[in-house]
């Protein structure tokens, strides 16, 4: 079966002398893998479609399960993104993870969109990278079913409150008032209001407004690292191209 989706390759390995296995993010048909024939040869038609980062509209034929590479016209490859050390390290990241959470079969439009506006601003340097990191981390998860809940506390449902603290393991909210003893323990997180306002903004917004919102750079800071916390204990394991991201970052 012939099969033609727009998508961008994830991870490359090669194959022998002269082929390359693919990873990519389809629109239509999730993560898959993919075997490209000769595509290591420099002169090939799959040589540059075949790369980390590149952005194409691929033909694919599909037998038993397998994809075969036929073709890659090459929309974007982010050429930007190699100029920066941290910027490819955070790429990577976005790689990573979108292996963990889109499964082969998904359609994934909106995860694929996502993927690419936060490449985008990564590779032209427009916003710092620990509000993209946050953006792609709370959006992405929520476009995979695992959306935390922040609109208000889980017990008294206020919005406002001086205080509120998150619990990253289940992903909800308590404030101050409704915060028990036995709630103590666990693993939790204060926020205040102008990280809570960013979350809402981030996971409600719609699209097109998603990084339309300003902290400063502690905030952030703080952000990002509420937002890392919630992703990985949600997926449950780490990842070699964040803790490289942090050495850089
Ligand atoms: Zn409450």
């Amino acid at each position: 079966m012939q099969i033609s989706t727009k998508g961008i390759i994830l991870g490359q390995v090669n194959f022998g002398d002269n082929d390359r296995y693919v990873t990519i993010l389809t629109e239509q048909l999730g993560v898959i893998e993919a075997f490209a024939k000769n595509a290591q040869r420099m002169k090939n038609k799959l040589s540059v479609g075949t790369q980390v980062f590149a952005y194409c509209q691929f033909d694919l034929f599909q037998n038993r399960g397998k994809y075969r590479l036929d073709n890659a016209q090459v929309i974007s490859i982010f050429y930007d993104l190699r100029s920066d050390i941290a910027k490819i390290g955070l790429a990577s990241y976005f790689a990573e993870l979108t292996r963990s959470l889109v499964r082969e079969g998904d359609r994934a439009e909106g995860f694929l969109r996502l993927f690419l506006n936060c490449l985008h601003f990564t590779a032209a340097g427009e916003k710092p990278l620990s509000q993209i990191k946050a953006v792609f981390e709370l959006r992405g998860l929520s476009l995979c079913g695992f959306m935390p809940d922040v609109v208000g506390c889980r017990e008294c449902c206020c919005y406002e409150q001086e205080r509120f603290v998150f619990f990253p393991l289940e992903g909800f909210l308590l404030c101050g008032d409704c915060l028990d003893e036995c709630d103590r323990a666990r693993p939790k997180i204060p926020l205040n209001m102008s990280i809570l306002t960013a979350m809402r903004h981030i996971l409600y917004a719609d699209f097109e407004r998603i990084f339309s919102f300003r902290l400063s750079e502690q905030n952030l800071r703080y952000l990002e690292k509420v937002s890392e916390k919630y992703t990985l204990a949600t997926v449950e394991r780490s990842f070699r191209s964040l803790d490289f991201y942090h050495t850089v970052c």
